[in-house]
């Protein structure tokens, strides 16, 4: 009886076997392309990551000084940006949390264009117009800051268009990827702005040129407060921009997957 009961199981066996041998080919690459999809989900999507400032652009005073047409209004082409009082510059910040995003919105099957290629002492640029510019034709554009407000003010806050001829269509999608880009960094435990937003950590400008060139849905993000002690070490350490980075492609991931 024992031996028929181990004969019946290695006939089932058998069988089982030879089912699985005889999935169709057909079969098996539309499982194994289901599955590559699935590992890049963003796969065919375009998006540009505008490190914001360059960190040369306090010795070029008259190139980034230089006025230029922010799409309403004239502004100069670039500023130096701001740093935190131990001296970590915002150029060098926005650099490496954007470069953290490329790589891992990369791993994820998207193409990515990063405004400035560089984060040298001997650059500047580009201007804010060219940095919009630059989103022509991509699905999303991410612009990174880091803000130098008063030491007691703190937290994160998300810019989105609200220039004059705006399509209502284009800002409401800004508004969508500003909210997922909110809560992504919440779920990360950055707190929202203490002085911009009045508490929704969103703020609507008209004035900047970046945002006011984009073609496709924008945010302009300042992820903390430099000159705030307490948002200047999670900026100033790899472990936080490393976690600035992942809440940020969570958010792209999020709105381009809706
Ligand atoms: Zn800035």
């Amino acid at each position: 009886m024992l031996i028929a009961k181990g004969l019946a199981t290695a006939l089932v066996a058998a069988q089982l076997a030879g089912a699985f041998g005889q999935q169709p080919a057909r079969e098996r690459e539309r499982a194994a392309a289901a599955a590559a999809a699935a590992a890049r989900p963003l796969a065919g999507r375009t998006v540009v990551i505008d490190p914001g400032h360059q960190l040369g652009n306090g010795r070029h005073p008259a190139q980034i000084g230089r006025l230029v047409d922010a799409r309403g209004l004239r502004k100069p082409c670039n500023s130096t940006g701001t740093a935190t009082n131990a001296g970590y510059p915002e150029a060098t910040f926005t650099w490496e949390v954007g470069t953290r995003v490329r790589d891992r919105l990369r791993a994820l099957g998207a193409r990515v264009v990063l405004t400035r290629s560089t984060n040298s002492a001997a650059a500047w640029g580009p201007c804010v117009d060219a940095r919009g510019k630059a989103a022509n034709g991509a699905d999303l554009l991410l612009s990174l800051h880091g803000d130098g407000s008063s030491p007691g003010a703190h937290g994160f806050h998300v810019i989105v268009s609200d220039r004059a001829g705006e399509p209502a269509r284009l800002r409401a999608r800004s508004t969508t990827y500003a909210e997922d880009t909110r809560a992504a960094l919440q779920r990360a435990g950055f707190a929202r702005s203490s002085y911009v937003g009045s508490g929704s950590a969103l703020s609507f400008r008209s004035d900047l040129g970046t945002l006011n060139w984009a073609q496709p849905p924008a945010v302009m993000v300042e992820l903390g407060n430099m000159r705030n002690s307490g948002d200047a070490a999670a900026m100033s350490s790899a472990g936080g921009r490393d976690r600035y980075a992942r809440a940020l492609v969570a958010a792209a991931r999020t709105f381009l997957t809706r």
